[in-house]
């Protein structure tokens, strides 16, 4: 999935950005807010020897902005296209897709508030999964607007729902209290039906950030990528404005987001520098495995060709040794493995070890072909052999193979 994933982001501009696992308490709180359910429960928090309250990231994009801003990007190279894989952590209960130290593979894109960068960021995220062959999801996309927006909801939120207190959760009463928005996607069946009964879409956006939406719906249109509207996605996170979208994947039960990501304009004003637009998204790795193993294999294994060194004593596994050296040191159109025998097994459980591998070639050198200055080259499928010179190795197989 990480191979698959770099070609993918190379092909779009983006470069790699790794950030420490460890970063300080006070970057989460400020940035996905003191009230969510990430910054409230799930944390893993601790303090180190000098008494700084550090944690394990819970996830990539405000480390991100952390770096871009200490690098002084914003003054020099100010708009920047990262991604990132990694470890994520998150102090929750086990279960199926859910897990305390789980992978994201992510992009962020810093310094532009064009729509096309939301359309991009999309396009990133379907060509990631249509590349890992991952069928069946479905995007949902939503407006929330600039702060004012944002306000303008959750004051209409909690008119609505505040007569449907007694009904909601404990957790979303509290939400509605705090932030009226998070109640929109409580996970809680019960709550779940009663917003979707007493709330339906309402015209909350202001003019300028309506007219970015449509101008991203059009770009999408345009890239032909399908989405469905859905006024219930929120995103947990504070630091959201503008477009927020999830993929969601009706294999995966109740955990059923695949990944999530959206527009952040204020984050990086937040955080100390200038204010300037910027959207990402992250996938899981984990529930993305989860899907392919459901659908059967997605990556064929046997994409790349392997070649493998079969020797008979120490004399043939000297010149083995020294002849895969030369193939892996040539230049490969194709991915192609090499790899021998470092065990002393005998000739057949190598022969037994190269068909595991699938392998498409084995050299096979003993005694005899020493004394020839010659290797044997099988070809697996056909199981014709022929004797090649040492000198010849190289480009013979290379010929078979490329
Ligand atoms: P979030 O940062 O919460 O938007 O999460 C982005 C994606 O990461 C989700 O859609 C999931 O696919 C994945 N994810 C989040 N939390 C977990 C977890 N605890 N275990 C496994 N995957 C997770």
């Amino acid at each position: 999935m990480e191979s698959i994933s770099q070609d993918i982001f190379q092909k779009f501009g983006y470069r790699e950005i790794r950030t420490p696992i460890i970063e300080e308490k006070s970057l989460f709180v400020k940035s996905i807010g003191e009230e969510t359910d990430i910054v409230t429960k799930e944390m893993f928090s601790f303090k180190d020897r000098g008494e700084r309250e550090i944690v394990l990231r819970p996830e990539g994009t405000a480390p991100i902005v952390r770096a871009y801003l200490e690098a002084n990007l914003h003054k020099t190279d100010t708009f920047q296209k990262f991604y990132y894989m990694g470890s994520m952590f998150r102090a929750e209960r086990p279960q199926a897709g859910r897990m305390r130290q789980f992978h994201q593979i992510g992009a962020e894109a810093i310094g532009s508030g064009l729509p096309e960068i939301d359309a991009e960021v999309i396009k990133l995220l379907t060509s990631l999964l249509d590349a890992m062959k991952i069928k069946g999801y479905k995007i949902r996309i939503n407006n929330l607007g600039c702060k004012e927006d944002k306000t303008s909801l959750s004051k209409t939120l909690r008119g609505v729902l505040t007569k449907e207190k007694n009904a909601l959760c404990d957790d979303c009463r509290k939400r509605l209290d705090i932030n009226p928005l998070r109640v929109l996607d409580c996970k809680n069946e019960s709550c779940r039906s009663l917003i979707r009964g007493a709330f339906k879409s309402v015209k909350f956006l202001c003019k300028k950030c309506d007219e970015h939406f449509n101008k991203v719906l059009a770009c999408l249109d345009r890239l032909g990528i399908k989405y469905e509207l859905d006024p219930y996605i929120v995103r947990g996170l504070d630091y959201y404005t503008q477009t927020v979208f999830e993929v969601t994947h009706p294999g995966l039960g109740s955990q059923d987001a695949l990944g999530a990501g959206g527009r952040y304009d204020n984050l990086i004003s937040d955080m100390g520098g200038p204010q300037l637009g910027a959207a990402g998204f992250a996938l899981g790795v984990e529930r993305i495995l989860i899907v392919a193993a459901k659908q059967g294999p997605t990556v064929d294994p046997h994409d790349e060709k392997v070649v493998y060194v079969a020797t008979m004593g120490d004399a043939a596994r000297k010149k083995g040794f020294e002849l895969i050296d030369l193939l892996r040191s040539d230049k490969w159109e194709k991915k192609v493995v090499f790899d021998m025998d470092y065990e002393n097994k005998s000739l057949k459980a190598q022969m037994r070890e190269a068909d595991k591998l699938g392998a498409k070639f084995v050299l096979i050198i003993g005694d005899d072909e020493i004394s020839k200055g010659e290797a044997m080259l099988r070809d697996m499928m056909t199981k014709e052999q022929q004797g090649v010179k040492f000198d010849d190795v190289v480009r013979t197989i290379k010929g078979k193979i490329e």
